[in-house]
């Protein structure tokens, strides 16, 4: 890169395996060590890209929701101050493993870090509203779901709490984002997709509602003007005939077929679907890149050696 011209902006967006992989229990021991993976190269990355990093916090919030169930001797929190409580225990993992792998790699390359309790803008009127579909929390007994103050919905672990996923529109934060990233900070935002908020008047109101990681972070890829949006999780990338005989991981999809396949509901709606739409929406959107990799191949996927990449 020439001296003057500002290195491209990369979003990583970490999944949940992330920190916690399938089958773990979720120690805070385990959810450091299972960073070191990708943090080590997110922190090499960040030589050469400004740095965006956003994640999820699906079993982080089941935890939290569980504590509640286990303790009549406290108020409950509601769910936004829950998404909340994630973001600022997520984002110091996060730095806290960002700053081991900087001194690893030699002080010269240290970035300024920084975690940012996010907020993103919803309508309050978006259909989701009307029907809660995303399941959260512990597992329900059936006299717990029959009696439970919130919706509740079947899902093949059982009976859990159901919430709204409402569609994200705006990043509350974005211009302190923009301004950070062009300061060369490294920003930790957007986590478990944000606080979601609604509009009332002058102010903004947390509803109870999650929104999903990967389309909030397409959203805020698009308004702060990321080069390169990356979603890393536990698969290679996204699969026609997933799971199945004719399983085939794809390198790359163009918008064409990536609407195709949608339609053709090849990507399951609850993890790989919001996965893609969230590519097609960046690139609609005026994004340049999009791609979806394993934790893992972070790198390998930049340098175009894995994952699924989308194109226009
Ligand atoms: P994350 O926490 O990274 O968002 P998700 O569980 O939401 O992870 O999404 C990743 C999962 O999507 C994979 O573990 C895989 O089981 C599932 N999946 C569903 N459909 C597909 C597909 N067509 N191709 C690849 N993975 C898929
Ligand atoms: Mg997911």
């Amino acid at each position: 890169m020439s001296k003057g011209q500002a290195a491209p902006i990369l979003l990583v967006a970490l999944g949940g395996n992330a920190l916690i992989k399938k089958g773990q229990e979720g120690t805070i021991a385990q959810q450091f060590a299972n960073l070191q993976e990708p943090i080590a190269q997110i922190a090499r990355l960040s030589r050469d890209h400004r740095v965006i990093i956003t994640h999820g916090n699906g079993p982080q919030v089941g935890n939290l929701l569980l504590q509640q169930e286990c303790c009549q001797d406290v108020p409950r929190l509601p769910l936004e101050i829950l998404v909340a409580q994630t973001q600022g225990q997520i984002g110091y993992m996060i730095e806290s493993s960002l700053d081991n792998q900087f001194m690893a790699l030699g002080l010269e390359v240290f970035k300024p870090l920084v975690s940012l309790i996010s907020y993103v803008v919803v309508d309050g009127h978006d259909p989701a509203f009307a029907n809660p579909d995303k399941p959260i929390g512990p597992v329900l007994s059936g006299e717990q779901a029959a009696g439970a103050a919130y919706p509740v919905m079947h899902t093949a672990k059982g009976w859990r709490r159901a919430v709204a996923s409402p569609q994200p529109i705006s990043i509350v934060e974005k211009r302190e984002i923009k301004r950070l990233i062009g300061m060369d900070f490294i920003v930790i935002c957007c986590g478990g997709g944000g606080i979601p908020v609604v509009r009332q008047g002058r102010h903004f109101a947390g509803v109870d509602a999650v929104i999903d990681k990967d389309l909030a972070s397409a959203r805020l890829g698009l308004e702060v003007g990321v080069e390169v949006f990356c979603m890393a999780t536990d698969v290679p990338g996204a699969a026609l005939d997933y799971g199945q005989p004719g399983e085939r991981f794809l390198d790359s999809l163009s918008l064409d077929e990536t609407r195709r396949y949608l339609e053709q509901g090849q990507f399951h709606p609850g993890s790989m679907g919001p996965k893609v739409r969230a590519a097609l929406m960046f690139l609609e959107g005026g994004g340049q890149r999009a791609l979806i990799c394993s934790t893992q191949e972070i790198e390998a996927a930049l340098a175009g050696k894995a994952g699924t990449h989308f194109h226009l």
